[in-house]
């Protein structure tokens, strides 16, 4: 029997679907959970977007994305703030229950600099997150990600985090693509426990074309899927399994023969 229930789809992953075309096929397809990248909410209003995700059927697993906190300039800093409570003010709105953090990384800051602000940043959005209900799940990136995108690489790096500002509304999303590399990743995932509240899928490719847009479907690449699924639900965790994947070549193929693959790479593979 097919088991859709926690397959929730990244509206990036389908990235030539606006939201009402992807609320209407996914849910054809027999999908209840879709991950709702911030760029699909723009020309409405964020309530007529929750209608639209209501009307199909469809919850909101995540709102993605958060973050960017490093800042060269006390208004960079403040600006960034300003987004990360529009993103949580959002994801209450649709009924997202928690915002990813893509926390950021400046290449003329050090690492150690960047995590400082990331920390800082992430401290200052907790009352706010709090006060709407919203998580926000930490998103560790893949090393290669960390001069601009992430200064936070590893689940450890993760945790480090949560233990300075609590983890009662900060959590970590793990995605498959930016920890299968990990030498720590049982023990740190162990450690996190309860922490984990997000679970992103996609395959790594060998080889890599584009670092950023050339990810595979589950099954295709050397990213043991199962495994660490096995690892995150060791410690609790039963939410949504997001399907996360940039991939120039699937935007390029019909939508709707790659939702199909990936519904049947979510069973045989995930
Ligand atoms: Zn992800």
């Amino acid at each position: 029997m097919d088991n859709f229930d926690r397959l929730a789809v990244h509206t990036m992953t389908t990235k030539p679907w606006d939201l009402p075309t992807a609320c209407a096929k996914y849910a054809e397809g027999g999908l209840s959970g879709m991950g709702v990248w911030r760029q699909w909410l723009e020309g409405r209003s964020l309530e007529e977007s929750r209608m639209l995700l209501d009307d199909h059927g469809i919850t909101p697993a995540s709102l993605v994305r958060g973050g960017f906190f490093p800042y060269a300039t006390v208004d960079e800093k403040q600006t960034a703030l300003d987004d990360n409570f529009k993103a949580i003010d959002a994801a209450a709105v649709i009924g997202a229950p928690q915002v990813v953090l893509v926390c950021g990384a400046k290449p003329d800051l050090s690492l150690a600099e960047s995590r400082k602000h990331i920390t800082e940043g992430i401290a200052s959005c907790i009352a706010h997150a709090k006060s709407v209900g919203v998580k926000l799940a930490i998103e560790p990136l893949h090393p290669m990600y960390a001069d601009c995108r992430s200064a936070v690489n590893t689940i450890g790096q993760a945790n480090d985090i949560i233990d300075q500002v609590g983890d009662e509304w900060v959590g970590i999303a793990a995605d498959v693509y930016h920890i299968w590399w990990d030498p720590q990743l049982e023990g740190e995932i162990i450690r996190a426990g309860s922490r984990i509240i997000g679970f992103h899928v996609c395959d790594w490719l060998t080889p890599t074309n584009d670092f950023l847009n050339d990810r595979g479907i589950m099954g295709e690449g050397c990213i043991n899927i199962r495994g660490i699924r096995q690892l995150v639900e060791a410690t609790g965790f039963q939410g949504w399994i997001e399907v996360e994947i940039f991939s120039d070549r699937y935007w390029a193929t019909d939508q709707d023969k790659y939702l199909t693959q990936i519904k049947n790479a979510y069973l045989q593979h995930v």
